[in-house]
């Protein structure tokens, strides 16, 4: 291929010259995936251990969803939404059945879809519950991330997602995660509240698992004072935490669920707001939209990805390789002082190490293992994240959990 016959060093120049620098990678330029693996240009592999931050929980190209992209794109790209379109029904249908809801709105990446649910459970709040004009709230949690957009950033906590980017979009209510009463005083207290928006594990902020019974708690809250219950699912849901939705794991089922990244397996930006006609019905046409959202090949794509899910049994898988996982993490947190403690679900998992005598030190392991030929993404400068695509094979996750330990010790 014509663009790797550049070095990385070049590559990466090239990135640093003409790239806006938002992000921080890790020095590995990658030209080729395929399942669990991914290779740099000079033909090194890896194992992917971020998987895309959870996009690719199918594996890399896998033949199906490809196949599903390929064909869809020569048939009909896209048609926008004035027009109807011979894919996106079937999609809607299928999509409704897979998570039993009325409806879905499709959109294109997770920001969009958190934006959506927004705009749905404030709208519904005015038309339906009787809130009066502009005094919705929606309470949040601390450490959440719900992505990039100007009114998502307005709730967040870390200054370097809202710093200087302000004014900020009003009518959010922050909460500590992970704290029952804390939403409970704010219910109790507050007349306005329109919904309550979670993540069932906070990802970005290093797997942060919540208590169990947290979900089921707070969702019976939100029943009892008419509040629209809203699950962040773009990381933790399709399997990537050993069932279908992380909230699955408490029996919950959201009165808005958010879906995102593996809804196309990481080969195009799908991403779906889910909820039942009583709430989806407030959207009139023209009141909200997207012009790649629902297109043909999005479709086709994310029927796709769920269809993998699905038949190759990725929750199970996740959920066994999971346990296998933090079992060999937590006895490496006994024999190594450097690894303090693992927590995950399924295989959303994080290692927390202790970068006392080193800040950098989750960063420099990162940059070790890669070394070793496993690719892994340091959040916060003490907790490296674990989320290998969920096709894994006991075998693949014995070899890598070699080279951790190997890299940790
Ligand atoms: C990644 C992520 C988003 C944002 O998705 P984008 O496609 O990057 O806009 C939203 N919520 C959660 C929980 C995420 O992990």
């Amino acid at each position: 291929m014509e663009f790797t016959t550049r070095s990385a060093a070049e590559l990466i120049e090239l990135e640093n010259q003409h790239g806006a620098h938002n992000y921080h990678p890790l020095p590995v330029v990658l030209s080729e995936g395929k399942g669990v693996h991914v290779w740099d240009v000079d033909g090194k592999r890896y194992y992917d251990f971020l998987s895309a931050y959870s996009a690719v929980n199918q594996g890399h190209g896998h033949p199906r969803i490809v196949d599903a992209l390929i064909r869809q794109s020569l048939r009909l790209s896209l048609t926008s939404r004035a027009f109807y379109n011979d894919r996106l029904g079937v999609y809607e249908a299928f999509i409704t059945e897979y998570f039993g809801y009325d409806k879905v709105l499709p959109m294109n990446t997770g920001a969009e879809a958190v934006e959506t649910a927004i705009k749905l459970c404030r709208k519904w709040a005015y038309e339906r519950k009787g809130i009066a004009e502009n005094q919705a709230k929606i309470v949040v949690c601390e450490q959440n991330f719900h992505g990039r957009t100007t009114t998502i950033v307005s709730f967040s906590v870390d200054p370097d997602a809202y710093g200087h980017y302000g004014p900020y979009t009003p009518g959010f209510v922050v909460i500590p995660y992970n704290d029952v009463d804390a939403l409970r005083e704010v219910l109790e207290n507050e007349p306005d509240v329109a919904g309550f928006l979670v993540e069932p594990i906070q990802g970005e902020a290093g797997a942060r698992v919540p208590g169990e019974g947290y979900l089921s708690a707070c969702h019976a809250l939100c029943k009892h004072y008419n509040v629209l219950f809203m699950a962040d699912e773009v990381q933790t849901g399709l399997a990537r935490t050993g069932r279908l939705l992380a909230c699955d794991h408490e029996e919950v089922r959201p009165d808005i669920l958010i879906l995102g990244k593996a809804l196309s397996g990481g080969v195009y930006p799908v991403s779906a707001v889910l909820a039942d006609n009583e709430y989806m019905e407030v959207f009139k046409p023209g009141q909200h939209g997207s012009t790649f959202g629902g297109n043909p090949v999005a479709a086709a794509v994310a029927v796709a990805a769920l269809e993998v899910l699905r038949e190759e049994r990725l929750a199970e898988n996740a959920q066994q390789m999971g346990e296998y996982f933090r079992g060999e993490m937590e006895q490496l947190c006994q024999e190594s002082p450097v690894a303090v403690a693992v927590r995950g679900k399924g295989l959303l998992n994080a290692l927390i190490v202790n970068n006392h005598d080193k800040k950098d030190l989750a960063w420099d392991i990162c940059l070790r293992m890669a070394d070793h030929g496993l690719l892994a993404k340091p959040t916060h400068t003490n907790i490296i994240r674990f989320a290998p695509p969920l096709i894994i094979t006991r075998e693949e996750m014995k070899e890598c959990i070699a080279i951790i330990r190997q890299c940790v010790r």
